[in-house]
């Protein structure tokens, strides 16, 4: 498997919430989709795994507590 992603880092829009990679931003590096400066950004910062983590976990236990409840309810 190639690595050439590595050499090809994404651009974040605080505006739209999405990663614009660099070659699909344009030339004075402003979001396609709004207009706004685009920030450089690693493509999964730490804290965004840790958040989707969470998520699983949170909705995991949701997903427990919904089963559960239905089990003691039926
Ligand atoms: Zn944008």
């Amino acid at each position: 498997m190639s690595d050439s992603r590595v050499d090809n880092p994404t651009l974040w829009c605080d505006i739209c919430h999405v990663h614009v990679p660099l070659d699909e931003a344009e030339e004075d590096r402003t979001c396609p989709g709004c207009g706004e400066p685009l920030a450089e950004r690693r493509k999964y910062p730490w804290h965004f795994k840790l958040m989707g983590i969470g998520t699983v976990l949170y909705l995991g236990y949701r997903a427990y507590q919904g089963i559960s409840w239905l089990v003691h309810h039926l």
